[in-house]
């Protein structure tokens, strides 16, 4: 790929010790447990890699744990030897490997940043509150890539629209969960979003290479009806697997708890998350 996001990180001794941390890494396992020993995640990376487990999914059930009281927020080796029990398949170490849904059960954790049991990644859904839209109404659960109102709410790609409140984050949630699920269905990496939102040469680029490859002749509103059929083809999965819109939810603390320092809660309302899929 051209855009040759990955790369290696050594030690402090120059050692190879694993691919380059990523930003969603860096953050689980580092701000987000009050780590702030690089080498220390890096270390948490390989684990995570080694045993088979998400990055985020384990940060987020480390916080939980430290919640709990398992281990001292910012204990780096705590952290480390946390993982490491995952791999064994200990006892604490099978609570943890269930992520943080479960951990938060078993240990009586009231504050449990899931949805549908994923974990959420980097970005609070009270401060980016389109991306709080999408982690709640994504067929996946917390899952940001589904739907990346980051780019807009922060970045300004795809226009603007405030992150810290709740107008206009459904219609932005909406058109970009649409837009990642054609995406995602050619086969394209996501990355590539960030270009074809901003320039419509890129995107008709991405029309011109698909109809190409396939034979095809798509316009740009069929890409619109390509993410919609996706979607609602998950959508009926989960319906039939007992999933409704009650699942659509994040959990009750953001609503509740404002946070510094701009001190806002998430104020998409339930009425307006279910408009999300209305299509
Ligand atoms: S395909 Fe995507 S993830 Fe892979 S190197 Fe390119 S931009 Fe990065």
């Amino acid at each position: 790929c051209v855009i040759r996001c990955s790369g290696t990180f050594y030690d402090k001794n120059g050692r190879f010790l694993t691919k380059q941390v990523e930003y969603e890494t860096v953050w689980a396992h580092g701000g987000n447990c009050g780590i702030d020993d690089l080498d220390a995640i890096a270390q948490i990376d390989r684990l995570d890699d080694d045993f088979g487990i998400d990055t985020i999914e384990m940060g987020a059930t480390i916080a939980v744990a430290m919640e709990a009281g398992v281990a001292e927020f910012g204990d780096a080796q705590a952290a480390i030897n946390l993982v490491k029990e995952v791999g064994k398949g200990s006892d604490i170490g099978r609570i943890l490997g269930n992520g943080a849904a479960v951990t938060g059960k078993v240990f009586g954790v009231e504050r449990v940043p899931v949805v549908k049991n994923q974990s959420m990644p980097a970005y609070d859904p009270r401060t980016v509150q389109g991306i709080g839209v999408t982690y709640a109404t994504t067929t996946m659960g917390a899952d940001h890539t589904a739907g990346y109102a980051v780019a807009t709410n922060l970045l300004g790609i795809g226009g603007t629209v405030d992150p810290l409140k709740p107008e206009g984050q459904v219609e932005l949630s909406k058109n970009l969960q649409i837009a990642t699920a054609a995406i995602d269905s050619t086969g394209m990496c996501v990355f590539i979003a960030f270009a074809i939102l901003d320039q419509a040469d890129t995107f008709q680029a991405l029309l011109d290479l698909i109809n190409g490859f396939a034979g095809a002749n798509l316009t740009a509103d069929d890409v619109n009806a390509l993410g919609m059929k996706v979607l609602k083809m998950e959508r009926k999965f989960n319906a039939e697997a007992g999933l409704t819109n009650k699942d659509d939810r994040l959990p009750d603390y953001f609503k509740k708890e404002p946070l510094p320092p701009h001190n806002v809660t998430f104020g998409v309302t339930d009425e307006e998350l279910d408009q999300v899929h209305n299509y």
